[in-house]
């Protein structure tokens, strides 16, 4: 960027100045291996080679990381390592107060069985309920439960109508067949309903066929511990048995209990973590589009470990996402050495989560440090590396957006990167709501994703830098650094295509 270049004697002579006042700041960025300024006439892809790609995917792939699962040691490892490589490339945190690092709350938790107290009043009268011998408990309530009992008819079909707001609704629950993919679904519809509709907690009455082990059972894996993203707590969802309601509402009136439930659903939190993004700006130079951002998201986080295959219990994710995060980091090295540059501000931004559900990418556009109507474009990378498809790279939403053409004409223009840049070969898979571009454009964010197609090693763990192309993956880089230059500096911001954002809202079923 241009002022480094052209004052690094000042910023080095500034500093025994702060130390003669006693402050410790952390010393100026300086970038040890930049080349001479590459001016505007040069090509700066040209600086991303197959050795890089390789050194930078060797780390993050490695064994030490442990298949960087989120939240992990690994994961951490990953972050800093991205982090500190956009330090000394001379770029700026660019998630809130300039930290490089954006963290999300991803905690651990479920019901603490042992402070559970509920206590049904109906028209019999008073029951109180013991986990395990009455109830299972899901989710939990922050504060103390004192709520009207509605009973709802249907188990199958209509969602609740009306609001219930401050009531419990009370669904029959036939269990016959014991806690199976149905009957776990139909507990997921009657929550669903009761929470659209304002209710504080849903109750479940088990038929009588339910006996005391399985409500045992069901209780111990009920409450077994789950990741959240976010401080909500999950919706609390009550268990009954038939013979505690019953007693509670006089048998004639099952199923439909009425009347009030009083107690606590206590939170336990068994971890509570914060796994980072990591987030990096350069900072555009036209004072009067460097507002806007144009955003480049790869996934840094993999599945950790698991089943082992061959003995190998860790999943590396070479290809799945090392490749799209090393892209990153190289794109931002071949901008970082312009002598001038871009208009708009470029941001890169390394999630994590996206293997539990895009979740990084979810909480960033939810809590972006800046405007999300001022991000003009998101371009992800995901899975570029692998040693298929040679020279194709797929671009998926391209017909939805100026963005596409636009990468389309690069490319043409760069025979020497030797690709080509193909249609989604897949739309039957529909990958481009698959991957983390899926959170931009909610966000109605002209999105592009970059991929090169699922294999044999798909999380799995073959999925190692031997399985990776790296001359394959640094034209990708490169392919991707005069994308995001062109987006950057062009008068105009990209515009979708109107049928392709009519799609887009449809699937994402939000906006801004
Ligand atoms: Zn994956």
């Amino acid at each position: 960027m241009k002022a480094r270049f052209l004052v690094p004697l000042l910023s080095l002579a500034a500093v025994p100045l702060f130390v003669f006042t006693g402050l410790q700041p952390e010393p100026d960025p300086i970038p040890a291996d930049a080349p001479a300024a590459i001016s505007s006439q040069e090509d700066p892809s040209a600086v991303i080679t197959a050795e890089d790609m390789y050194n930078r995917i060797y780390f993050l792939a490695s064994e030490a990381l442990m298949g960087r699962d989120t939240p992990s040691q690994g994961l951490e490892a990953a972050a800093a390592y991205l982090a500190s490589e956009h330090r000394r490339l001379g770029l700026e945190g660019g998630a809130e107060d300039g930290s490089f690092y954006q963290r999300w709350p991803y905690r651990l938790l479920g019901p603490d069985l042992a402070a559970v107290s509920l206590t049904l009043e109906g028209d019999a009268g008073h029951r109180s309920l013991e986990p395990g011998r009455d109830m299972a408990v899901r989710g939990a309530l922050e504060g103390t439960l004192d709520a009207e009992l509605v009973f709802v008819e249907s188990t199958e079909g209509d969602p609740v109508e009306g609001s219930m707001e401050g009531q419990v609704a009370v669904f029959a629950f036939p269990m016959s067949e014991g806690w199976n993919q149905p009957t776990r679904q139909m507990a997921q519809r009657q929550a669903g309903w009761a929470a659209a509709s304002g209710a504080v907690a849903s109750l479940h009455i088990l038929d009588d066929e339910v006996s005391g082990e399985d409500l045992e059972a069901l209780t111990q894996q009920l409450a077994s511990p789950g990741r959240v993203m976010g401080w909500d707590l999950p919706f609390p969802q009550i268990f009954v048995s038939g013979t505690a309601a019953a007693d509670a509402a006089g048998a004639s009136a099952l199923p439909a209990l009425e009347g009030r439930i009083a107690g606590e659903i206590p939170v336990e939190i068994h971890d509570d973590a914060h796994p980072p993004n990591v987030v990096a700006m350069i900072r555009g130079s036209d004072p009067d589009l460097r507002d806007e951002y144009v955003v480049l998201s790869a996934h840094m986080d993999h599945v950790g470990t698991g089943q082992p295959m061959n003995g190998d219990t860790i999943y590396n994710g070479a290809d799945d996402n090392a490749s799209g995060t090393a892209a990153l980091v190289e794109t931002a090295r071949a901008i970082s050495y312009m002598d001038e540059a871009p208009r708009r501000s470029v941001v890169f931004v390394h999630v994590s989560g996206e293997e539990k559900g895009l979740l990084g990418a979810s909480w960033f556009v939810d809590n972006a440090p800046f405007p999300v109507e001022q991000m003009v474009a998101n371009i992800n990378a995901d899975m570029i590396g692998s040693d298929t498809h040679t020279d194709t790279l797929v671009v998926i939403g391209k017909e939805y957006s100026t963005l596409g053409p636009l990468v389309d004409e690069i490319n043409d223009s760069m025979p020497e990167l030797g690709l080509v840049t193909s249609d989604d070969l897949w739309p039957e898979q529909r990958f481009f709501y698959r991957s983390d571009q899926y959170n931009f454009m909610r966000m109605e964010i002209p999105s592009l994703f970059f991929f090169t197609g699922v294999h044999e090693c798909y999380h799995r763990p073959c999925d190692t830098v031997d399985f990776i192309d790296p001359d394959k993956a640094a034209r990708i880089a490169r392919l991707l650094t005069l994308s995001v230059l062109e987006i950057a500096n062009a008068d105009q911001r990209p515009e979708w295509d109107p049928a392709g954002l009519a799609e887009v809202r449809e699937l994402t079923g939000a906006g801004r």
